[in-house]
């Protein structure tokens, strides 16, 4: 199960983005904005996106406003949100590598001369009662609890989905990334979702829903208080089509390019999408605003040790797993002993010959020497030392095995 972080309710803003955008009121350059969501508000992207939504007026034509959804890990806001995108550096255009982003291109003017830096963006007054024409980007627990918001306020909004269903992450999809199962290649295909067929929430649903609208067991489905991620994808479904958003979700659309435009000290944002499998139905239109929501859960990061790359097993990342079978007799080490890692690890263990994980935040009390688990097969070590091209994994602490698989449990 996956682990939240904690920290105060946060979201930051793409610093390529504003820093590159005149007339934004600034006021932290990282810190990030410290959400004043309405109180009905108790996941992350609820609250997240209640700020956004409130301050949309003001951003007609100024910025591009990254959300988070729920990381949630306490009763009220309390979770943390980072940029949507991991490699954004230039002012005039940057890609979007590193965190599982399909949006290619996002690009501001060039000649715009702010020397502002990354941080909350408050609505101009002028701006406040007027409509705009915004673009949501993802239709996940952030995006649909944006929409949401924005509409009440009589915005004209339309949420660009590359998948067929809302609901992002929860919404489990047996297909993996074909052979790139460490997710190497920016060309591979592409599987949004991460869970893994057994997962369940490791908050209970009192915590998981936005608060005004309670995510309560329903007859006939997963009434467990952690339920798994079925649960939690019809209960977005719910949410969708209780305030009636489906009417402005795009479907099987992703945007490959937002790009900033200037005409007569008006700035809008064209955005670029792609009919999902159909290269030839691309788009262009523009906007007042774009409010990205598109999830950070898909681009694997790995681990980094001496002889990886010439290791002759099997390496995969967590975000590519999904049921056990394939672990059967199988000796593997898992890197990662957070939520994912454990969970994982105990699931193949049923199956698997040995488990060994290797961790960098056991306790300093814990015992390398005895297997724990049901089976008795999981053993504990500390980093890997190095992978042997005859197979062998070496560990910090001296230990050593002869292994088959290398899982990465290590995060998007
Ligand atoms: C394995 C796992 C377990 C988790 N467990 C928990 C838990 O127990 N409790 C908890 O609170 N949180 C958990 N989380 C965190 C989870 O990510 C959040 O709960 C939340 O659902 C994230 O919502 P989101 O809308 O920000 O992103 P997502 O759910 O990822 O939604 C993003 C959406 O944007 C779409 N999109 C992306 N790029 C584009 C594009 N270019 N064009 C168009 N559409 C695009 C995607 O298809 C997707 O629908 C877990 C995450 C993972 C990966």
């Amino acid at each position: 199960m996956w682990k939240p972080s904690t920290g105060a309710a946060m979201l930051t803003l793409c610093p390529g983005i504003l820093c590159s955008l005149n007339g934004i009121h600034v006021t932290s350059s990282s810190s990030g904005l410290r959400v004043r969501g309405r109180a009905h508000c108790h996941v992350a992207s609820a609250s997240v996106s209640t700020e956004i939504a409130k301050n949309s007026a003001g951003l007609r034509g100024r910025t591009i406003g990254c959300v988070r959804g729920w990381s949630s890990a306490g009763r009220s806001q309390s979770f943390s949100s980072a940029t949507c995108f991991g490699a954004m550096k230039s002012r005039s255009g940057f890609t979007s590598s590193g965190n599982g982003v399909d949006i290619r291109w996002i690009k501001t003017n060039g000649d715009d001369t702010s020397n502002q830096t990354a941080g909350v963006v408050y609505p101009s007054k002028s701006c406040k009662s007027k409509s705009c024409k915004v673009a949501v980007i993802g239709a996940g627990a952030a995006g649909l609890v944006t929409a949401r918001e924005l509409l009440r306020e009589g915005h004209d909004v339309i949420v660009f989905e590359q998948t067929k269903s809302v609901g992002g992450v929860w919404v489990y999809d047996p297909e993996i990334e074909g052979d790139d199962l460490l997710g190497l290649s920016q060309d591979r295909k592409r599987v949004h979702s991460s869970m893994y067929a057994s997962l369940r929430t490791n908050l209970p649903r009192e915590i998981m829903g936005y608060t005004d609208f309670p995510f309560l067991p329903r007859d006939g489905r997963d009434g467990r208080r952690f339920p798994g991620h079925a649960e939690v994808a019809a209960y977005l479904q719910d949410f969708a089509e209780f305030y009636h958003l489906l009417d402005c979700v795009q479907f099987s659309t992703s945007v490959d390019y937002v790009g900033s435009c200037k005409d007569q000290n008006k700035i809008s944002w064209k955005v670029r999408t792609r009919r999902r499998h159909q290269t030839d139905d691309v788009k262009e239109e523009q906007f007042d605003a774009v409010v990205v929501c598109n999830g950070h859960y898909s681009q694997p990061k790995l681990a980094e040790f001496p002889g990886s790359s010439s290791w002759p097993g099997v390496q995969m990342h967590s975000h590519n797993y999904r049921e056990p079978s394939s672990f059967t007799d199988q000796t593997v080490v898992v890197i990662g002993n957070a939520a994912s890692g454990e969970d994982i690890s105990r699931e193949i263990a049923d199956v698997a010959k040995e488990v060994h994980i290797s961790g960098r935040t056991w306790s300093a009390s814990v015992d390398f020497s005895e297997p724990i688990g049901q089976h008795g097969n999981i053993w504990r070590h500390s980093t890997i030392e190095c992978a042997c091209e005859d197979g062998t994994v070496l560990f910090a602490e001296g230990g050593c095995v002869s292994a088959d698989i290398i899982l990465h449990c290590t995060g998007a």
